[in-house]
């Protein structure tokens, strides 16, 4: 898979992707990802990629030129006709389900606005899909496009040691994870649950389903409606409904 990020700001989008399990899948030639300065494609004198909005109003809008003239630039160097995702406060909320979706892609492009955003017509042109990763708004979408890229790039093959050390985790079959525990197996007069160190792997399954589906019933119960439960999880999560309505 190849990502390219197109950005004002591509220092800040490396110095991520150089570092930990992204930077080594990148090393290897796992994934490719890259960060492309908008402010090169400026047709301006004065490497001008912002101007004031039609209508007044606060701020400064990024133009449809350098960021289209950047996108022609990435898609010819692709040679292939790239999904672009425009990351917004405006756009859909981030999901796994998502993030799963686009990691089977080969080639994605991310645009991040800045200032005010971007001219609306940048966006009718080119963009396929706005992306938000939450109610809220960020000065630039940097951190947005590395928050993206990083979780797709994890579900690639070879980047994590395998596909279980991110299936089993919170969001990736809706339920959120169990609780763990490392060693020492007693801390500050805690101890780990019993059946973690009794090498009866039946048992230990069962547990952690169990605490997979207590947690994600205390915190995120409305997940619950989209998990796929078998009866015996049914079960177990009316007897933890019955429990919590008698200390009610
Ligand atoms: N004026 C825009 C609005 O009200 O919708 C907000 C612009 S914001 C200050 C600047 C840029 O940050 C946006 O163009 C977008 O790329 C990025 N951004 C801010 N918040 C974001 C969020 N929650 N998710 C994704 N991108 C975001």
């Amino acid at each position: 898979m190849r990502i390219d990020i197109m950005t004002l700001f591509p220092e800040m989008c490396r110095t991520v992707f150089s570092e930990s399990i992204i930077g080594r899948a990148v090393a290897k030639g796992i994934i490719e990802i890259n960060a492309v300065n908008i402010r090169d494609f400026s047709a301006d004198k004065h490497n001008r990629v912002d101007d004031t909005p039609y209508g007044g109003g606060m701020g400064m809008l990024m133009q449809a030129q350098p960021i289209y003239d950047c996108y022609c630039h990435i898609k010819d160097e692709m040679n292939a006709v790239p999904h672009v995702i425009y990351m917004s406060p405006q756009g859909k909320v981030l999901t796994q389900e998502r993030a799963k979706e686009l990691s089977k892609l080969d080639n994605i492009v991310i645009l991040c606005g800045h200032y005010e955003g971007v001219d609306e017509r940048i966006l009718e042109e080119i963009v396929d899909e706005e992306i938000s990763i939450g109610d809220y708004v960020l000065t630039g979408g940097e951190l947005p496009a590395l928050v993206l890229t990083d979780c797709i790039a994890r579900m690639i093959d070879g980047v994590l040691p395998n596909a279980e050390a991110y299936s089993g985790e919170s969001h990736f079959n809706v339920l959120l994870e169990h609780p763990q525990y490392t060693k020492p197996f007693s801390w500050h007069g805690k101890t780990v649950p019993e059946v973690l160190i009794s090498g009866h792997h039946a048992n230990i399954d069962e547990w952690k389903r169990q605490e997979s589906i207590r947690r994600t019933f205390e915190r995120r119960p409305e997940l619950l409606d989209k998990a796929s439960l078998s009866k015996k999880d049914c079960l177990f999560l009316q007897k933890i409904k019955s429990e919590t309505k008698k200390t009610d």
